[in-house]
């Protein structure tokens, strides 16, 4: 199996040189906003609403200066517009409360905001902070079962098979290069195994 893990990761890193997410931000607090509007809607789609949206709204008190059907109205494209502005202006609201408006910098805090799962607060340590962190989305769920390197499909148990297998030194990248390859190649419906890289490490091509 580690020979194998490794093979994966060399494949991935050749196939995905550049491992990053595909939601533009230039700060913690602006992959947060992105992160809980990318529910349920394309990165694609996020970053033409944070765009407009970011030039407004840089920090916290900006978002708390609003009344929130402003910022429904902003958002409206993302989808589930009602959460998501609801979440953002209690998020905002705890960030400039207990936090000084910064975004902290651990899981338990991170996972103690509103709007804010495990899988946001890995991607905001991993891609704002630079730590190492396993954000496991629909994609990663779905590749890392494929692959063989989980038989759960619960996210948290899929996070602890892959802080297990893969060095912790790679976990961000790694993580990020299977969302990238879930996206583009391992597709949910129709995985493109004949043109896939992992094809020959891969228990189900063809599935
Ligand atoms: S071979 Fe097919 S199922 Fe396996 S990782 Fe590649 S695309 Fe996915």
């Amino acid at each position: 199996m580690e020979k194998r893990v490794k093979k994966i990761i060399t494949e991935l890193e050749r196939a995905v040189p550049e491992a990053r997410v595909e939601l533009n931000y230039s700060n913690a607090f602006e992959l947060l906003i992105a992160t809980i509007l990318s529910a349920r809607c394309t990165d694609g789609r996020v970053n033409e609403v944070t765009g407009e949206l970011f030039k407004r709204y840089g920090k916290p008190e900006h978002f708390l200066k609003k009344k929130q059907p402003a910022l429904e109205d902003a958002i409206h494209s993302t989808g589930f517009f009602r959460n998501k502005a609801k979440s953002i202006m209690a998020c905002c609201r705890k960030l400039e409360d207990e936090f000084g408006g910064e975004v902290p910098r651990t899981l338990p805090e991170l996972t103690g905001l509103p709007g804010v799962g495990r899988k946001t607060a890995n991607i905001i340590l991993g891609h704002a902070f630079n730590e190492q962190a396993i954000p496991v989305d629909t994609h990663v769920k779905r590749v890392a079962f494929r692959l063989g390197l989980t038989e759960s499909k619960k996210p948290d148990v899929v996070e602890e098979d892959l802080r297990r297998l893969v060095p912790r030194e790679k976990w961000t990248d790694t993580a990020t290069r299977l969302v990238l390859h879930g996206r583009y190649t391992c597709k949910a419906k129709k995985p493109l195994c004949g043109e896939c890289v992992l094809a020959e490490l891969c228990p189900r091509v063809g599935v």
